[in-house]
């Protein structure tokens, strides 16, 4: 394994921070290649239990080196808060990176993402991301690179701040002042300057090298700008296609993409999910889970394992394998269900269908018997429970990719690795 990508194979929150936490002892880089701090990878170990944001799931391996690829958007402040917070549990931050392409989400990115969501049904986070992707696409962003060029960073936004303040003017916000937000981008830089780098040569050397390098996405595929449920979509691509843009490493270099997918289905913020359970089991996933946002303390929207999404994932991102996760909330369900494709009136989708359609289709639904007995003390398939081995291969058949991983807790040891 020398490059390894591990995207979201649904809507998010699937434990991609887990598996990353669990693979980064055996690599020398960790690349964050999309998103913002709007996502939340949950890490349980020794040290204890953290909330990631931004920083890569690789940080609490000293000899692992951490970077935030070109694709990411950075909040300084924000980053500037995990920093202190991995500190002052007594993680180093020491081996932390960000490349100086990575665009800069401003006070004023944050406000208007809040003011343009409320009474809206897309659910964004309120971090900024759209607005700052958005500036970036129509050139009126500016990167953490710009933070070390204090002339350029002034010229920069005293052409872009009387729009910005237009726009919020539209929303009754005040006015930010230049003076003002070039003073925080001074301290910013006084701050950061030491890890803002140019990841191109680090990375090519250590392809090179033969480095071991992960590649850790954000989000999943449903939140693809491109592929997802747009407009209920993120504004970056979290697929294995994201991961070369975004972190810089040409495609033939990527050897193997996980796909990480809970054994069940969540998620957060508006759009359709067509397994979606208003019912005793939906709350059970969602208690048992504890299916609470980590970043918006959202609960959880539900549902049942739909195949045809991570088939969908499988393809675009050139799965090589699946780790599946959260298998043990499933193990005091009498019977479980598998979503095999949708119905809409008399036909039947196999493919995945538009926004709109998606919204109005119903799951074809397979019953499984549940297993009954705790898996999260099993360390190896052969020790799983026969229905749980025949719901997973069940799962495999389906998606059509090999499942190589089963975690059965949030615990780094907690996995079962085929
Ligand atoms: P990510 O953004 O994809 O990394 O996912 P999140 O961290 O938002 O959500 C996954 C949540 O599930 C976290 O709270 C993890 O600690 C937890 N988790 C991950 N794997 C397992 C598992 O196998 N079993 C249980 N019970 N919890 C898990």
């Amino acid at each position: 394994m020398t490059v390894t990508a591990v995207v979201g194979a649904q809507w998010g929150d699937e434990g991609k921070g887990r598996v990353v936490d669990y693979l980064a002892s055996k690599v020398d880089f960790v690349v964050r290649f999309q998103g913002g701090n709007n996502a939340g990878h949950t890490v349980v170990n020794d040290l204890g239990t953290f909330k990631l944001h931004l920083i890569p799931s690789g940080i609490f391996f000293p000899n692992v080196r951490c970077l935030l690829g070109a694709g990411t958007v950075i909040d300084p402040a924000s980053f500037l808060e995990e920093v202190a917070g991995l500190e002052s549990a007594g993680v180093s931050t020491d081996n932390l990176w960000l490349d100086r392409r990575a665009h800069i989400v401003w006070p004023y990115h944050r406000l208007l993402d809040g003011a343009r969501d409320k009474g809206s049904k897309l659910g964004t986070t309120r971090r900024g991301i759209g607005p700052v992707y958005g500036d970036k696409s129509s050139y009126r962003g500016l990167r953490i690179g710009d933070l070390l060029h204090p002339d350029f960073l002034r010229e920069r936004l005293q052409d872009v701040l009387p729009l910005k303040n237009y726009e919020m003017a539209y929303y009754g916000l005040p006015p930010l002042k230049l003076e003002d937000l070039l003073a925080q981008a001074n301290q910013w830089n006084q701050k950061l300057s030491k890890r803002i780098v140019d990841s191109v040569p680090l990375l090519r050397q250590a392809v090179q090298d033969g480095k071991r390098i992960l590649l850790e996405g954000q989000l999943g595929i449903m939140r693809d700008l491109d592929w997802g449920i747009y407009p209920y979509s993120t504004a970056s691509s979290p697929t294995a296609g994201g991961a070369c843009s975004g972190a810089g490493i040409p495609p033939q270099y990527i050897e193997q993409v996980i796909g990480v997918a809970k054994a069940y289905a969540t998620s957060v913020g508006g759009g359709p999910f067509p397994t979606e359970l208003f019912d005793k089991d939906g709350e059970t996933l969602r208690k048992i889970g504890d299916e609470y946002g980590a970043t918006t303390k959202r609960p959880r929207r539900c549902g049942w394992f739909d195949a045809l999404t991570v088939r969908y994932a499988a393809w675009l991102n050139g799965l090589s394998s699946i780790a599946v996760t959260k298998l043990d909330v499933l193990d005091s369900f009498e019977t479980i269900r598998l979503c095999t494709s949708y119905r809409l009136g008399d036909q039947v989708l196999t493919d995945m269908p538009d926004t709109v359609t998606q919204g109005q289709v119903k799951p074809v639904l397979e019953s499984w018997p549940g297993w009954k007995s705790p898996t999260s003390d099993v360390r190896d398939w052969d020790s799983l429970p026969s229905a749980a081995q025949a719901y997973l291969r069940r799962v495999e058949n389906l998606v059509g990719v090999p499942i190589r991983y089963v975690s059965v807790g949030p615990k780094r040891e907690q996995m079962i690795c085929l």
